[in-house]
C-alpha cells in the first residue's frame, strides 16, 4: 500500500492551500510520477473521486488506469 500512503501524505501537505495543483499518478512499471492532465485544488482532491481514469504514461509508454489510491498532488 505504498501508493496509498504517498497520496495520503500529499493530502496532508496541501490540505490548507487553495492553490490549484496538478494531479500526478505513479507509474507501476518505473515507480515515477507523471502528470495526468487533471488539475484541482486540495479541497476537491480530498473530497473528490478519481476512479477509472486512464492516462498514457511518458515513462513506459503504456496506458495506465488510475484512481484515488494511486494519485498525489504536485505543483
Ligand atoms: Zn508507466
Amino acid at each position: 500500500m505504498r501508493e496509498a500512503k504517498k497520496a495520503k501524505q500529499a493530502q496532508q501537505i496541501y490540505k490548507a492551500s487553495t492553490e490549484v495543483f496538478d494531479v500526478v499518478v505513479r507509474c507501476p512499471e518505473t515507480d515515477n510520477f507523471f502528470p495526468t492532465g487533471v488539475a484541482c485544488d486540495a479541497g476537491s482532491f480530498n473530497s473528490g473521486s478519481f476512479e477509472n481514469n486512464r492516462t498514457q504514461c511518458p515513462h513506459c509508454g503504456k496506458m495506465h488506469r488510475w484512481g484515488d489510491s494511486e494519485i498525489a498532488l504536485a505543483n
